[in-house]
């Protein structure tokens, strides 16, 4: 096992990971503002965030992980009350949907998902903190944060503060660099508009106050990791550090973690450019789960990722050449004893997938390791030289990568049915493949060809391919 090393947006190196409770990692994860669905470029992150806590996990630490859903928000709010409706009503939908998107690309759920909505007593506990530190000021029924008395103001993002007016304020949860000023952790309540009363007046929280809250809540004065897409480094994590730090005086978070941008062919994702996607965009145009996990989860994090439907395509020949392999090894007969060197090279494999994902989760590195091995069994294989004694190792192997990259069990076409597409009874599951092929095998040892015709001719239709091998065992693949 390869020491784990991570980059750290804070330090901007890549430092060696190791949690500040023995084996047990806090981690916290920006979750999507619910008020539409979630696109890729946002599942680029949640999968980013997914391969790091299942890797974790597998390197035997315990997780405490916890991602929000932001369901107080400028538009959120204004998009409820133009609406009519309260802000669980509004963002239910969104909800769901997001938690169905999760299950149909095998992210994990984390320990706790929690909302805004439900700490609200948490945030104004913290801005109560900050006001008696005074480290906020009001300003017509709203109370910003005043960021010239935090010295680390900009340590995370790096941004320049030199030429900012002291007061100058910003109401919008979301601006640029350029306009680093001092922000809203209460905001009034607008004419229409969902508030709370609170012993800090009536109001409803910032976005960036909602997060601190949240993570010391459930994490703790100190957690371990934060991460997000690198667009919520500055102002929002900005905004975390300074309101988290000013309260305890002690450091927010140990590794900042942050996701590059997705671009579509090319070009930054947007709406007006026709090149906007969500999940569900892709899944109707035909595109399966895991050839999308496999897509967004095989270029390294820190690399911004340039989304193609050829990628998308290569992804999903990648998937298939994964199972395919794995059918090898559970469904054909190998001569008994050991191959000369195999069990040496599955063990380096093993040590190769391991360094790449401790490499700052470098997982093209990883994958690079399983493909070299995927080829060299598969012509072994073929060579007749593959021998019985090597399939749990090479199985256990595979086991460890899906831990990971969780692509292996053929599961699309459920996962789109329960998402509410039809894939057609043709998709068939490997359960069944396998059935109709032990019933073509029984028939023709009962040298009942017009039946093994029967079920050759009913696998093509459902689009499998058979090959019989030298050995007599049958080998099966999707066309
Ligand atoms: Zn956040």
């Amino acid at each position: 096992m390869h020491e784990i090393r991570v980059h750290n947006t804070l330090s901007g190196k890549v430092e060696p990971f190791v949690p500040l409770k023995a084996g047990v990692v806090h981690m916290y994860t920006c979750g999507p503002t619910v008020y539409d669905f979630a696109h890729i470029g946002n599942f680029r992150t949640f999968v980013f965030q997914d391969i790091l806590r299942r890797f974790l996990r597998l390197r035997g630490f315990k997780l405490t992980h916890v991602m929000n859903l932001t369901d107080v928000d400028d538009r959120i709010i204004a998009n409820a009350a133009a609406a009519g409706v309260g802000i669980r009503e509004y963002t239910a939908k969104y909800v769901e949907a997001f938690y169905a998107d999760c299950r149909t690309l095998s992210v994990e759920s984390p320990e706790h998902w929690i909302r805004a909505t439900d700490n609200i007593d948490e945030m104004v506990a913290l801005i109560q903190k900050l006001q008696k530190k005074t480290y906020t000021y009001d300003s017509e029924g709203s109370i910003y944060y005043r960021i010239s008395k935090f010295k680390d103001y900009g340590k995370l993002s790096k941004v320049d503060l030199s030429g900012i007016q002291a007061g100058a304020r910003v109401d919008n949860d979301r601006y640029e660099k350029e306009s680093a000023r001092d922000f809203a952790l209460w905001k009034a309540p607008k004419p229409g508009e969902h508030f709370w009363e609170t012993p800090i007046g009536a109001g409803r929280p910032g976005w960036h106050i909602e997060c601190s809250a949240m993570a010391m809540k459930y994490l703790g004065e100190t957690i371990d990791i934060h991460t997000g897409g690198i667009d919520l480094a500055f102002p929002h994590h900005e905004n975390e550090i300074a309101q988290s730090e000013a309260a305890t005086g002690k450091p927010f978070v140990r590794f900042w973690m942050h996701a590059e941008h997705l671009l579509v062919e090319g070009e930054k994702m947007s709406k007006s450019l026709g090149n906007f996607f969500t999940l569900r965009d892709l899944f109707g145009k035909g595109y399966k789960p895991s050839a999308l996990r496999f897509a967004l989860a095989s270029v390294p994090y820190r690399r911004q990722l340039n989304f193609t439907f050829d990628g998308l395509q290569q992804a999903s020949s990648s998937v298939e050449r994964l199972r395919n392999f794995a059918a090898r090894l559970k469904n054909e007969k190998f001569p008994a004893g050991r191959q000369a060197g195999m069990s040496e090279r599955i063990a380096k494999a093993a040590s190769d997938f391991d360094a790449g994902l401790s490499d700052d989760l470098n997982t093209a590195q990883a994958l690079a390791a399983v493909f070299d091995f995927v080829r060299e069994a598969n012509i072994a294989m073929d060579k007749g030289e593959f021998r019985k004694d090597e399939v749990k190792p090479a199985q256990e192997f595979l086991a460890t990568f899906d831990k990971v990259f969780a692509v292996l069990e053929d599961n699309d076409a459920e996962k789109l049915q329960a998402l509410g597409y039809d894939t057609g009874s043709d998709q068939a599951s490997d359960a069944e493949i396998e059935k109709l092929v032990a019933a073509r095998q029984a028939a023709r040892q009962r040298r009942d060809f017009a039946e093994s015709d029967r079920v050759r001719k009913e696998l093509a239709e459902r689009g499998i391919l058979l090959e019989d091998t030298k050995d007599g065992s049958v080998r099966w693949k999707r066309k």
